[in-house]
């Protein structure tokens, strides 16, 4: 049996070869170069931002949106459990502290836990919000957008209003999905807080094989990160640097990846939501499993399917994943808590209850825009034990 079924696979059926061959032929393959310059413009204009600047990867886009909203290591941060670990690290990069949140039943921030920890937690004076814990200035939250569900950016911009508080959003997962109601009515996931990040890792649903994306409607914050990702440099000339900058723009090669698949995007969408609609109508019939709901008023990139796999299904999550691998088809369940792994244990959390829930139930499935009808319906029988 050779069969194998992918979690989430890169789908280059585009224009990919051709604008690759053409940042070769052309030589330029390194931060120079226009592609770069026009992926940045494309991404802008796509999530109706102000600008973009790329980088590396999401990882160093988050590390620089945090120092470019000037968050330092005096500093607290209030991220999720449930996310990977690169949403969290870069706090820690720059040696700044976190507090830990849990997620509702959307799996992004529970914003009636962030409020109760602000009120319960925290002292509001002098526009600073203050941990009653360790006496540290909160300065910002880390909101990330899991699976590509908005969280609910409504309720969590009123609070960090009310509480002077910057949002990152690390909407990595979630490049294509927006507001359709509401009071950010068109807003894009990554545009509505003080800054946002995308990712075109691999396994996102646009890649570059690896790479990143800032964007910001504030150019002033735009042109610092510009600065930072590409080694603080004041003079070009005599090589002038006046503070510690980094080496993290994108490179051409990686930039003409990304515009050939972002002329795909919206392709990538429409199939991924089919797959999840009919993943979801053949679940209706099978006793325990179901997917998991995406915000209703958004239009979301259904960029991964969570299972639920409850008490009445036969097998528990782990035994629903060896049984799946031993039919050829990779499914996985959610990330480690983040609260919970070697160096964040000294953290502060609050009340996880659900991120613990969701753990024990949840399981990924092969989600990629190339997977094939097929493939998918030979999933579904899989489960139907
Ligand atoms: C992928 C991802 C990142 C990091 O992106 P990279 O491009 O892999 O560095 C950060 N946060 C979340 C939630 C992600 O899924």
């Amino acid at each position: 049996m050779d069969k194998f079924i992918p979690l989430s696979v890169p789908n280059l059926k585009g224009r990919e070869v051709e604008y690759v061959t053409t940042a070769v032929e052309t030589e330029w393959v390194s931060t120079g170069g226009p592609y770069v310059n026009e992926f940045e413009e494309k991404i802008a204009q796509y999530v109706h931002s102000e600008g973009a600047v790329s980088c590396q990867n999401g990882t160093s886009g988050i590390h620089v949106a945090l120092q470019v909203c000037g968050v330092t290591g005096e500093d607290e941060v209030i991220v999720p459990t449930l996310t990977f670990i690169a949403a969290v690290n870069p706090v820690k990069y720059i040696h700044a502290d976190t507090v830990f949140m849990d997620c509702d039943d959307s799996l992004t921030m529970d914003p009636d836990k962030l409020m109760g920890f602000m009120q319960r937690e925290c002292i509001f004076t002098d526009r600073r919000l203050i941990n009653k814990r360790t006496n540290k200035q909160i300065k910002a939250i880390i909101v990330v957008h899991v699976f590509g569900n908005l969280a609910d950016m409504e309720v969590i911009m009123k609070i960090a209003d009310e509480f002077n508080l910057i949002v990152i959003e690390d909407a990595t997962e979630a490049l294509g999905t927006y507001y359709k109601e509401g009071r950010y009515k068109g807003k894009y996931a990554g545009t509505i807080g003080t800054v946002g990040i995308y990712s075109f890792n691999g396994n996102k649903i646009i890649t570059t094989g690896g790479g990143g994306m800032i964007v910001s409607a504030n150019k002033e914050l735009l042109r610092r990160a510009k600065h930072l990702t590409t080694q603080a440099k004041s003079d070009e000339l005599y090589f002038i640097h006046d503070e510690i900058g980094y080496n993290y723009r994108m490179t051409n090669l990686q930039a003409a990846l990304g515009l050939a698949q972002l002329e795909q995007l919206e392709d990538f969408i429409i199939t991924k939501k089919k797959n999840y609609e009919l993943y979801q109508k053949n679940f209706r019939d099978i006793q325990g499993l179901s997917l998991m709901d995406y915000r209703s008023n958004t239009r979301w990139n259904s960029w991964f399917y969570s299972m639920f796999c409850d008490d009445t299904y036969p097998m528990n999550r782990d035994e629903v994943i060896r049984y799946l691998s031993s039919k050829g088809i990779q499914a996985r369940p959610v990330w480690g808590l983040i609260h919970t792994q070697g160096p964040y244990l000294d953290s502060q959390n609050y009340y996880i209850e659900k991120a613990e829930h969701y753990l024990k139930h949840i399981v990924n499935i092969p989600c990629s825009s190339n997977l094939s009808e097929e493939d998918l319906l030979y999933v579904v029988e899989c489960l139907k034990v």
